[in-house]
């Protein structure tokens, strides 16, 4: 039988001198920000605190020195990841880059390319966005379309993406094409790092019913793509985005998305609640700690080296069910009255509408399921 053993977490150094680092950080930074902004909070955007994390040197944690990086662990960047999370910080801006392009970049990247993004990555001043879904593309990402054609004065790239997060924030999008005429699925792909600001592009927004505007749409009608925008080799964009997701499934923010809104409860009801409230919060603690140290070690086996695509799946799967199953439970054990403007109704409504969505991001529980059955050998 195939069991999930528990690596342990023990990053080096002082870690509760790390921890409030980030608190006094976030104390600096936390007046002007929305209450609704703290929950799912690395969809929210500021860019003062995003510089000041890089000024701290809590950005590109883990990466070389030579490119603004300041080559702590993975496991350490983990506990900022998470104080930063559990106290809502917003995080949208940097989060892309600094989790999975500039690693992808620092792979995968020519020189040139990482002298020019990644210091100012590391700074917290250049944010990227993931250019991978389309229209017709989602969860069976090998049938895109979008292509980029070589020419002698560079890649003429048409074609679109859709719900590309945060793209109108974004200098660069590290963008899946077809470099290969009349190739099909998973041959003939590559990866461009494409600056936004490229003549022939066009962000259109797509704003959600919140009314917030996260999601975007980005259109390629011939823009002309510097040949040196190629990142790694060509044709082998595949293998490259099959590694660039697998950095993004089994971090906190799998699970910690509406951990504002447990915080607001526990405030809310007080240090001697309603039984059926205490049981709720039980509960709840209990699983968020057991997703926490599934997280953690798979966190520590990345760190070691090994390949934990099977834990990361399973991590996102049932972090996301314990995320998107929070605000429901809390909304059918509270009397809370949505129209209140209390913190626990304002958060509760936020999370009703915010929280279908986290289970699509970064593929979704039949997806994810796929990848777990097949690491099993079931199929
Ligand atoms: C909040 C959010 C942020 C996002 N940010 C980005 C971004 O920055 N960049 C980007 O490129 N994309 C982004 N996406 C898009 C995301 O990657 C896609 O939504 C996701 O891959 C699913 O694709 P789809 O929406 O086309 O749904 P589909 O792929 O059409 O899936 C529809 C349904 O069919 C199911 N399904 C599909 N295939 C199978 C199968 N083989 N077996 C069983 N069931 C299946 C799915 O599980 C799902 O329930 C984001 C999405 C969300 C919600």
């Amino acid at each position: 039988m195939q069991i999930f053993p528990i690596r342990p977490f023990n990053p080096p150094g002082d870690i509760p001198a790390l921890r409030q680092q980030v608190r006094d950080l976030v104390a600096q930074h936390e007046s002007h920000w929305q209450l609704e902004s703290r929950a799912n909070c690395w969809f929210s955007f500021d860019e003062a605190f995003s510089k000041a994390l890089g000024k701290a040197g809590l950005l590109a944690m883990n990466w070389p020195k030579e490119y603004g990086g300041h080559e702590r662990t993975m496991l350490e960047r983990y506990v900022v990841l998470e104080e930063l999370l559990a106290l809502g910080a917003p995080a949208g801006l940097h989060w892309i880059a600094d989790r999975q392009t500039g690693p992808l970049l620092i792979r995968y990247g020519t020189e040139a390319q990482k002298q020019k993004y990644l210091p100012g990555m590391a700074r917290g001043e250049i944010y990227a966005c993931i250019g991978l879904s389309e229209p017709n593309a989602g969860s069976d990402l090998a049938s895109v379309r979008t292509s980029a054609r070589k020419t002698p004065e560079g890649w003429r790239v048409n074609g679109q993406k859709v719900w590309t997060s945060g793209a109108h924030r974004s200098h660069a999008a590290l963008t899946l094409v077809r470099t290969e005429e009349g190739s099909e699925r998973h041959a003939g792909l590559s990866q461009l790092m494409i600056d936004l600001d490229t003549p022939g592009i066009t962000i259109r927004p797509i704003v959600d019913m919140t009314g917030s505007h996260h999601f975007n749409e980005i259109f390629f009608e011939d823009a002309l793509i510097p040949l040196d925008a190629l990142v790694g080799t060509e044709g082998n964009g595949w293998k490259q985005v099959v590694a660039e997701l697998a950095l993004e499934r089994s971090g906190p923010e799998r699970y910690l998305s509406s951990h504002a809104l447990l915080v607001a409860l526990i405030d809310a009801v007080g240090p001697e609640p309603a039984p059926d409230i205490a049981q709720l919060i039980g509960r709840l603690t209990a699983e968020l700690w057991t997703l926490r140290q599934m997280s953690m070690s798979t966190a520590a086996k990345l760190d070691a080296g090994e390949d934990p695509v099977v834990e990361a799946a399973i991590v996102k799967d049932l972090g996301n069910a314990y995320e998107q199953a929070l605000p429901r439970l809390v909304q059918a054990a509270v009397d809370a009255d949505l129209a209140d403007r209390t913190d626990l109704s304002r958060l509760l409504v936020w999370l009703l509408v915010q929280s279908p969505s986290y289970s699509l991001r970064g593929g979704t529980p039949e997806v994810l399921r796929g990848i777990i059955a097949k690491g099993l050998g079931l199929r």
